[in-house]
């Protein structure tokens, strides 16, 4: 019996921004059905996420920020938090049940419930910084889950992999100060956020990727510059911001990345975890908008953490 988490929420399928936005419903929709079309969703163990209280959410953003985006959720109609980030009337409860599947996933893989879990959710995370939307982004339900096990569990070192193929700039924002993270990021770049770049220290692990970046290329930079960080961080758990933008067949960026590279990724992360961290990782869905790589990436993805 494997003991991988899946945790997600039927309000996750509700959160609407306008009517072609490439962050849609149906990116859940298209990894559930993956998922039960491959037999995959037999072997985990299916968890409904909870909502994120103030408590868990004021560990990261502001509260004055956590209280605008309850105060400006609308009833009906739309509300812009950025160019490319809106709120419908949904899409609080999704945002929070979002944040809230990684304070789940967390308790589950500390309590030794789960060894490891997997987040569908939406809206993504990584952009949200203290005090901001971003980029699809309203709460960062990565950090989240990590201010959690630091506060609730006593973990005292985590790592974040961030394989998305923008940079996670909200988590970096987030972090930056903090002693017990350590953030290692490969984005395409120059690209959108346009930041990351030149703000590498020794735990902000930031790899700028040239667009056009394929496996080999991923790969080397992984084991050249993210092994020698965690084995001399040692983190005691693994979050994973795990987007599949950087898939070669998605529309919004030029990475040339393939189901192999997802499985080699996962792997490369459960040594990691393996090692060092008694195999505790908490992986949450950010980035992916070509529906057909997103849904075979992410079932490599679960099918990887589950040994399947
Ligand atoms: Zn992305």
């Amino acid at each position: 019996m494997t003991k991988t988490a899946f945790i997600s929420h039927p309000d996750t399928l509700l959160h609407v921004m306008d009517g072609h936005h490439p962050e849609s419903p149906a990116r859940i929709s298209a990894i559930k059905e993956q998922l039960a079309r491959t037999k995959t969703l037999e072997h985990l163990q299916i968890h409904e996420a909870p909502l994120a209280t103030d408590e868990q959410l004021t560990r990261v953003h502001s509260p004055a920020y956590v209280k605008r985006i309850r105060e400006i959720a609308p009833p009906a109609g739309i509300v812009r938090l950025d160019p490319d980030t809106a709120m419908g009337p949904m899409t609080l409860s999704a945002a929070l049940h979002a944040a809230g599947a990684t304070v789940l996933a967390t308790d589950l893989v500390t309590a030794g419930k789960a060894q490891n879990a997997f987040c569908c959710i939406r809206p993504p995370g990584h952009h949200a910084g203290v005090a901001n939307a971003a980029g699809f982004c309203i709460f960062n339900n990565v950090a989240v889950g990590v201010a959690h096990a630091i506060a609730k569990h006593g973990i005292e070192r985590v790592a974040i992999i961030d394989f998305d193929v923008h940079h996670g700039d909200g988590t970096e924002n987030i972090f930056r100060d903090n002693p017990h993270v350590m953030l290692c990021s490969t984005f395409q770049h120059p690209f959108y956020p346009y930041r990351g770049a030149d703000t590498r220290t020794e735990r902000m692990v930031n790899m700028p990727l040239p667009a056009m970046t394929d496996g080999k290329g991923f790969r080397a930079t992984v084991e050249n510059e993210f092994a020698p960080a965690l084995e001399k961080f040692k983190p005691q758990m693994v979050f994973v911001s795990a987007g599949f933008d950087a898939h070669a067949l998605d529309p919004l960026a030029e990475l040339r990345l393939v189901r192999e590279d997802y499985i080699w990724i996962t792997d490369f992360i459960k040594d990691i975890a393996q090692k060092h961290a008694q195999g505790r990782i908490v992986s949450s869905l950010e980035g992916g908008y070509d529906l057909p790589s997103l849904a075979d990436s992410a079932n490599a993805h679960v099918r990887t953490l589950a040994g399947l």
